[in-house]
């Protein structure tokens, strides 16, 4: 049988201006700079039959992000939000019956309390850490937590435990679409999503990369990992899995396939 075939949006759900040190591996960058990139989210939908499938939901309010996580502006504007960008689309947010969370950062898992009608697929170990994140309070930056939101996770635990669905390891989770995980990279448990595009597959990384150049084609870890070795060894698979490789920060990403991939 012929595998289904995706077609990958990428969507913009807000905006972020952050240090430079996130794409490069914190002791070996002199770069001091700020960058503005896009905080975002995935729409996949199916040549054929099948459901529409969101990738991550980006964060809940600007301000939080700012007062909670330590971190510089972020922005939205009202045709940033799901609702409008997926209406483009013809859908609802009632539309969405499948959501795969990539980790549960801030700015990937803020706005899960919209889908009311979906399940929400996360990695077993992501949502161990996210409850009880390993991280030192002295950091200046990630709140204590290392990016992880209390309101999200305790949403995600109750109300809306009865829609998560725990995975542990590679799942396919609908035919074409593969959940992979990759621990310990830019969380324990950090999981990329395989589209087949029937073009090529296509990786939705997460911040397990950040920047294509750096990350993977020169392969020096970004800037926030768990585990160095493990980091490694991902990006070295990524490059030699992916056809169209795409993480989630990175505006050259958003431009390059702003109308559909593949095009
Ligand atoms: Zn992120």
């Amino acid at each position: 049988m012929e595998k289904s075939k995706w077609k990958v949006y990428p969507l913009v759900v807000g905006e972020a201006e952050v240090g430079k040190v996130l794409d490069v591996f914190w002791s070996l960058t002199k770069d001091n700079s700020k960058v503005t990139v896009p905080i975002m989210a995935w729409l996949l939908i199916p040549q054929g039959e099948g459901d529409p499938i969101l990738v991550d939901t980006g964060f809940r309010d600007a301000q939080r992000c700012e007062e909670v996580h330590g971190l510089g502006p972020h922005r939205t504007k009202p045709e940033w939000s799901l609702e409008e960008q997926l209406g483009k689309h013809g859908l609802a947010l009632e539309d969405i019956k499948t959501v795969i969370l990539t980790h549960l950062h801030y700015d990937h898992a803020g706005g899960c309390a919209q889908f009311s009608n979906a399940k929400f697929i996360i990695q077993r170990s992501e949502l161990q850490a996210a409850a009880a994140p390993l991280a030192s309070s002295f950091l200046e930056i990630g709140g204590g937590s290392l990016f992880y939101d209390r309101k999200d996770i305790a949403e995600l635990i109750d109300p809306l435990w009865t829609q998560v669905e725990l995975i542990e390891g590679d799942v396919e989770v609908a035919p074409g679409i593969q959940c992979v995980l990759y621990s310990n990279t830019h969380t324990p448990g950090s999981q990329a999503v395989y589209v087949n595009t029937g073009n090529g597959t296509a990786i939705i990384l997460g911040d397990i990369a950040r920047n294509v150049e750096l990350n993977v084609n020169q392969g020096i870890p970004p800037g926030l990992f768990y585990d160095l070795e493990a980091t490694y060894r991902a990006m070295n698979r990524i490059k030699k899995d992916g056809d169209f490789i795409l993480p989630s920060h990175d505006y050259e990403v958003v431009k390059e396939y702003q109308s559909g991939l593949p095009k």
